[in-house]
């Protein structure tokens, strides 16, 4: 999922600066698992536009604002009010926001409410965990599943580095070193001469953007 935190106040009500009318979007899936584009967020967002004088001429939730015939729904079923509105303000990551300008034919100004964080996992206390930073050419197979591009500070395909200090990471105390934790893993299933092998550089053109999937047939 898309890890988003809401901007902060001021911010927003900064970028409305000459709006009156405003229309909210949130997103059903991952915003209102972050708390940050759910419904209760928007209800609070509207409570506080209308304090600064702003009138929220409605709002609408699609159920993933990120893929078009769910926005187009969305905004099918509320032109009417839209009609009213001068902008859209949504509350989602960067591609639910750039969805909603995609598919509004209407071409309002759409804004952002949010900031979009890092794709990540949540465990089972609701803490989300950056795990893949989408390179595009997987190496979880030869790591026994702990992704070195993003857990390693420095992203390191041959660590681990100099700087590691009883199982910690030298840029973060904190933070057990991403090489340490793949050894343990190797040395568990016997397969420690898998360091032996010096990887080439990483072919970041597979993360050359922007990039496109065609349509699933
Ligand atoms: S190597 Fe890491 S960043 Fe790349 S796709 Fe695999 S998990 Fe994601
Ligand atoms: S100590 Fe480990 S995690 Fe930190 S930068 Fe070095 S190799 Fe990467």
């Amino acid at each position: 999922m898309i890890i988003t935190e809401q901007k902060p106040v001021k911010e927003i009500i900064n970028s409305l600066k000459g709006f009156h009318n405003i229309f909210l979007v949130g997103c059903g899936e991952c915003a209102t698992t972050c708390k940050t584009g759910g419904k209760d967020e928007l209800t609070r967002v509207k409570e506080l536009l209308e304090k600064e004088g702003k009138a929220v001429v409605g709002m609408c939730i699609p159920s993933a604002p990120c893929v078009a015939v769910q926005t187009n729904q969305e905004i099918r079923k509320n032109s009417l009010v839209l009609t009213k509105a001068e902008v859209i303000l949504v509350f989602a990551c960067g591609l639910g926001v750039q969805s909603v300008k995609d598919n509004d034919k209407s071409g309002l100004v759409v804004l952002t409410g949010c900031n979009s964080l890092f794709g990540a996992a949540m465990d089972r206390y609701g803490n989300f965990h950056e795990k893949c930073s989408l390179c595009g050419d997987c190496v979880l197979n030869l790591t026994e599943g702990i992704c070195p591009v993003t857990l390693c500070s420095k992203g390191l395909l041959n660590g681990p580095c100099g700087g590691v200090n009883n199982g910690k990471c030298e840029l973060d105390t904190d933070k057990d070193c991403a090489w340490i934790l793949i050894y343990r893993e190797l040395e568990k299933r016997n397969k420690l001469d898998a360091l032996r092998l010096i990887w080439p550089p990483k072919d970041f053109k597979k993360s050359g953007k922007p990039r496109k999937v065609g349509a699933v047939k």
